[in-house]
């Protein structure tokens, strides 16, 4: 066995040899175009103009002006993203905290094909503000060179709300009528999990589950939920199985609730645990149809990865007189995705996906 090993040692040293020689070639033969333009200058201010707020960024940009285009991404729509071609960073700071009155901070980074990502965090998404770029000449006087300007306003003119797209309908008429239980995980004395920057499970459960709830209830459907403030529902401190037994109590109550829909966040000691899953109970056929359908909508809508639709044993989905599910909308434990679960936008967005998968049930059942 040591003689194995011995060559295997020596094996692996060779090919470290190798890499590093091959490495430092491929290094040294390599040679970098530099950006023709860099950043030479910053400064921001806030303004009233016609009796709105107005945030102005300005970036000095050494050899004039750059090619550039804008994007907003769908999983972070309060970032005006700038992405300026042929650009480098300069020695302008690459993190830059703002006064927050509409934007909180501004982050520069450095792309390695000499384009500059340039991402302002605005405090509402950017579809609901108006902004303009532009470029200006230096000024003498003020000392300020060539530069790049960002105005971005606090919000939009009713005129500028016109020309956006008419909002896609949230309703769900095959809806109408269903009875539904939704059930937000934990509450009061149970907190579920904790995310690293603080956020609890009970509280992103509850937003989720609110947002749920009105979209059903303007879709017709009558909607019970097992909480819909931040309470226990047996009482403070009770027993694991007295808590959940009181959940599932609230949905076998009424005959005529037909499923039982848990809503929790996911946690796991490693923080790149990320994805969303959704469970049944084994021996529920009409279970699995109703987990498999939000799964699918959650994936589809938010493009959170999918860790699946699986079977489980969980109290609440055992013990319901329903199909029922349980769904792990995404890792608390993760930062990204702690992100996105105390974001209220990113909190309806998943709300949507999983009436469209209830919707979805309904006409496969
Ligand atoms: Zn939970």
């Amino acid at each position: 066995m040591s003689f194995v090993k011995d060559k295997l040692v020596k094996v692996l040293l060779v090919m470290a040899v190798l890499v590093g020689i091959f490495g430092c070639a491929e290094d040294a033969g390599r040679v970098e175009a530099a950006a023709s333009h860099e950043l030479n200058y910053f400064k921001y201010e806030t303004f009233t103009h016609e009796g709105r707020s107005w945030l102005r960024l300005e970036l000095g940009i050494k050899g004039g002006s750059a090619e550039y285009s804008t994007k907003v991404k769908e999983l972070t729509p309060k970032q005006l993203h700038v992405i300026l071609q042929d650009t480098s960073r300069g020695k302008v700071k690459s993190d830059i905290s703002l006064d927050r009155k509409i934007a909180k901070y501004l982050t520069l980074r450095d792309n390695g094909d000499n384009s500059l990502d340039v991402m302002i965090s605005l405090n509402k998404p950017v579809a609901d503000q108006a902004y303009k770029i532009y470029f200006a000449e230096p000024e003498r006087h003020g000392k300020k060179p060539y530069r790049m300007v960002i105005e971005i306003a606090e919000d939009k003119l009713a005129d500028e709300y016109e020309l956006e797209q008419p909002k896609e309908s949230e309703s769900f008429e095959n809806l109408a009528g269903h009875r539904i239980v939704l059930d937000p995980g934990h509450g009061g004395s149970d907190s579920g999990a904790r995310g690293h920057n603080g956020l609890l499970e009970k509280t992103a459960t509850l937003a989720i589950s609110q947002n749920v709830a009105s979209i059903l209830r303007s879709s017709g459907a009558i909607v019970t939920m097992t909480r819909d403030t931040d309470v226990d529902v047996y009482g403070p401190l009770a027993s694991d199985r007295d808590e959940l037994q009181a959940r599932v109590d609230v949905g076998n109550a009424n005959p005529a609730n037909e499923i039982f829909v848990s809503i929790h966040c996911d946690a796991f000691t490693s923080p790149t645990a990320h994805g969303t899953s959704a469970f049944y109970y084994q021996s529920s056929y009409r279970g699995r149809l109703l987990a498999e359908a939000i799964h699918q909508a959650i994936v589809e809508e938010t493009g959170l990865a999918s860790r699946g639709a699986r079977t489980a044993r969980f109290y609440v989905i055992k013990n319901s007189a329903m199909p029922a599910t349980l769904i792990e909308t995404a890792f608390i434990s993760n930062y990204q995705e702690e992100a996105l679960l105390g974001d209220p936008d990113f909190q309806h967005k998943i709300a949507v996906a999983i009436c469209r998968g209830i919707s979805q049930y309904f006409k496969m059942r």
